[in-house]
């Protein structure tokens, strides 16, 4: 079994930099999770400990039934892939899938049968006597991958390993690892900070920021149920949309003004979240994904809360028409947004939107233009609530 269990495990670099703080994580045996966060989060220096490449402060590291905390790369059982691929540019693609093995002595035979195999997993048997420099950003991760899979380790670490190709061919191998990982039933740790990737690949996602663990559970429930202000607007694209509202009460039920508007917050809605309620008076900071708006002219429920405002601009999609528009409300403004727009220079990685500008999905029958004023129909079963203090979700 080669379950990996990190426990309170810290990195402080001999500069005094805490880039790891008190990290815990259980991953099953045969999981993949996906370590995601922006740059600088310190993804790499945890997968750089599981993978004994860089020393543990303090915690303990647990692989399989073993601690590994003072054990070499070697002695761990994992094999790596890297954003670079690291070929050896003069030996052909079976030798550079062989390397690992010839050099721990395996029978030459066995050797053999391993290259076989996972050349034909990877397709890449019609390509194993070219030499690297003939081979596709592509295909070169393959033998890269190919390389980790003859090893047969109990844990597969990957660091970035699709970030050097492009767009189209990462979704493909995107789908082609993960479905490489099913097959072979391996643990393996994944590093990225494209929330794409994570949300596509990982059966969990660990999001971190500033060497803190953010939020750790399935892609979906991370999407749907975001802990705090960071999670929703890191997970998800284009990220949630932030306004702050003022909770009142009607009646018995909750109510939530924002952009111009007064929501009644469905009752299940507020009975899930027991707490909104005690906000009575106070600011929140309210969310609403871009996919839970629509066209009010084209909506079926004439009951659903409106806002009113001026479309800023339109960018039709075919399948859907993204509308971004104003919306009257103090901008949400706490360390979780300043974090998100800090990293909004990074490729991939969306910013909370700037000003207070949101994003809504139209369908493509919608037929609004710039500068048209409309009215969005928002979902109120789908509204997101957070602490303006903490940014942690009101629940
Ligand atoms: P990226 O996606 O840019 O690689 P990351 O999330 O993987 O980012 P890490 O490489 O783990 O981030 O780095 C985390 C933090 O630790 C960064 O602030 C980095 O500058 C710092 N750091 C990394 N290596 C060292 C080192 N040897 N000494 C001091 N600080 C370091």
């Amino acid at each position: 079994m080669a379950e990996v269990v990190l426990d309170k495990v810290n990195k402080q670099y001999d500069n005094g930099f805490h880039a790891v703080k008190d990290l815990s994580i259980d991953i099953a045996d045969g999981e993949f999770i996906v370590l995601v966060g922006p740059s600088g989060c310190g993804k790499s220096t945890a997968l750089r400990m599981i993978a004994g490449l860089e020393d543990i402060s303090t915690g303990t590291l647990t692989i399989g039934d073993r601690v590994v905390n003072t054990l070499s790369s070697r002695e761990r059982d994992i094999a790596m892939v890297f954003q670079s691929y690291a070929l050896y540019p003069h030996m052909s693609v079976a030798d550079n899938i062989a390397y690992g093995l010839k050099i721990r002595r395996m029978d030459k035979a066995a050797i053999q049968e391993r290259v076989k195999r996972a050349a034909d997993m990877l397709e890449l048997g019609p390509l194993l006597d070219r030499k690297p420099k003939q081979l596709s950003g592509g295909q070169r991760q393959r033998v890269a991958m190919g390389r980790a899979i003859v090893r047969e380790p109990q844990v597969f670490l990957m660091d970035e390993p699709l970030s050097n190709l492009d767009a189209k061919l990462r979704v493909q191998m995107r789908a082609e690892i993960a479905q490489v990982q099913r097959d072979l039933n391996v643990t393996t740790i994944y590093v990225t900070h494209d929330q794409t990737e994570a949300m596509t690949m990982g059966d969990r996602v660990a999001l971190m920021k500033a060497g803190v663990l953010q939020q750790l559970g399935a892609p979906q429930h991370l999407y749907d149920h975001p802990d705090n202000i960071f999670v929703a607007g890191f997970i998800g694209s284009p990220p949630m949309n932030m306004a702050v509202g003022r909770v009142g009460r009607s009646g018995s039920g909750v109510t939530v003004g924002f952009g111009g508007a007064t929501v009644q917050v469905p009752e299940s809605v507020a009975s899930e979240r027991p707490a909104l309620a005690s906000y009575d008076g106070r600011d929140v900071a309210v969310g609403v994904r871009s996919e839970d708006m629509e066209d009010a002219s084209l909506s079926r429920d004439p009951g659903r809360p409106r806002l009113t405002t001026t479309v800023s601009l339109t960018e039709a999609l075919g399948s859907e028409i993204v509308v971004h528009f104003p919306v009257e409300a103090a901008r949400v403004v706490t360390e979780d947004t300043r974090a998100l727009e800090e990293d909004a220079g990074t490729e991939d990685v969306p910013a909370t939107h700037a000003g207070n500008t949101w994003v809504a999905s139209f369908s493509p029958r919608s037929r609004v233009r710039p500068g048209d004023t409309v009215e969005i129909a928002i979902d109120p079963e789908r509204l997101h609530f957070f602490d303006t203090e903490t940014g942690l979700a009101i629940r």
